[in-house]
């Protein structure tokens, strides 16, 4: 029985180390198999961890970038009306919503950098249309520069981001007055308007004919006075001038200003009649040797005559106010063999009555001077340029686009301001 017991035990002893042995095995599997997998499990762990971090910086660069593309379009071209001047009727302006323009073959958009007020946008807005430039309800404004934003097909010599001055006419470059060197009486004047907003189209023929390239180091604000100083110069260069000559100049809006601070800049010795305070100042500044201001007619012609040799009276006169009891004036106030510019438009049907005898026998030269030629733009925008001409003297306000009206109506008060930049 001995030796079946001692089998037994063996057995069992064999038994029990084959389990432990068996059990160590299965631990270390467990363990090593752990071990792995906390491994995997840390490792995958970065792995998403990094893929997570570098996945989100990807996606937050990215929306970063498309929301300013976003911005970028919606300022540009993502929307699609802007804010712009709508005249009605008599002393109606409103600021509304209207469609940007989009830029035809040979079109440009500018957005406009700043708007100028103008005497002659003053007077449409108390009649409430001018019969020539604006009927309404239109665009309105007419003088400003800014910046290309859209270059139609085809369009030469302009690309976006270039400054520019646009001007609000041209001539058609075909008919009779133009092969005649007189475009500013061109038979199919093309005007354009909508200066007060925050873009606006150039037709083709005014992008062919009358945008100019605005140089870096003049203000954009300052290239605006580019259409106004055309007209002061072509009135002045019309009424035949010469160094040293006595101008005088009726009128102390901003186109008589310019008128006289041009004929200072040309050497002339400039007398300024004005009507109002305001205005003395600004002529003295701009170069007048003299200023009348008198409470009469008749007495502004005996003190501008006194200011003359043996009251010969002066070699030229320049009206530019607009009404005939001023025309007459200037008649009264030149030289024999002198010369009247009668610059200033009178209202539509009003006449005058002029003495033929003086104007026979004094020998005295009458002529009239209308709007620009593209010659006489350029040589405005040099001007400007050249650094000579005061540009910032007229321009004394600034004021936003939804302050229009209030600007105009401060403009019919009489004011001493001479010209306001709009900004939009
Ligand atoms: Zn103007
Ligand atoms: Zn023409």
């Amino acid at each position: 029985m001995a030796g079946t017991v001692k089998a037994a035990i063996l057995r069992g002893r064999k038994t029990v180390e084959t389990v432990v042995e068996e059990g160590r095995k299965k631990a270390e599997k467990v363990v090593e198999g752990g071990l792995n997998t906390v491994d995997t499990v840390v490792e995958v762990g970065f792995n998403t961890v990094e893929t997570v971090v570098v996945e989100g910086r990807k996606k937050v660069e990215s929306a970063v970038s498309l929301g300013r593309k976003t911005v970028e379009h919606v300022l540009l071209h993502g929307r699609d009306t802007m804010q712009a001047a709508v005249l009605h009727g008599r002393e109606d302006v409103r600021i509304e919503q209207v469609p940007i323009p989009k830029a035809e073959a040979g079109e440009l958009i500018v957005r406009v950098d700043a708007a100028l007020t103008c005497g002659t946008d003053l007077k449409v807005f108390r009649r409430g249309y001018h019969a020539r430039m604006i009927v309404p309800p239109a665009l309105f404004g007419h003088e400003q520069a800014g910046t290309v934003i859209e270059v139609g097909e085809g369009t030469e010599g302009f690309a976006t981001g270039d400054r520019v001055v646009a001007l609000n006419s041209a001539p058609c470059g075909q008919c009779y007055f133009c092969a005649h060197g007189q475009e500013n009486l061109c038979d199919d004047l093309l005007f354009n308007n909508g200066a007060y907003a925050e873009f606006i189209r150039i037709p083709a023929r005014i992008v062919a004919m009358n945008t100019l390239h605005v140089p870096e180091h003049v203000p954009l604000e300052h290239a605006a006075l580019t259409e106004p100083l055309a007209c002061a110069v072509h009135g002045f260069e019309d009424s035949s001038p010469h160094p040293g000559d006595t101008v005088a100049v009726i009128g102390g809006g901003p186109l008589g200003l310019m008128i006289l601070h041009v004929a200072a800049l040309y050497g002339c010795q400039v007398i300024a009649v004005v009507k109002h305070d305001g205005q003395v100042e600004a002529a003295r500044q701009l170069g007048a040797a003299h200023v009348v201001k008198a409470s009469s007619i008749r007495q502004a012609i005996r003190d501008t005559r006194a200011l003359t040799e043996k009251n010969r009276g002066v070699d030229i006169a320049i009206e530019a106010v607009g009404v005939p009891d001023a025309w007459q004036e200037a008649v009264e106030l030149v030289r024999k063999g002198g010369t009247v510019n009668f610059f200033g438009g009178c209202a539509l049907g009003t006449h005058v009555t002029l003495d033929t005898n003086r104007i026979h026998y004094s020998d005295i030269t009458l002529r009239a001077t209308f709007h620009h030629t593209p010659a006489i733009c350029r040589k405005a925008l040099d001007l400007i340029a050249s650094g000579r001409f005061q540009a910032g003297a007229f321009i004394t306000g600034h004021a936003h686009l939804y302050e229009l009206n209030r600007v105009f109506e401060k403009l019919m008060n009489r004011s001493s301001e001479i010209k306001t930049a709009i900004v939009p």
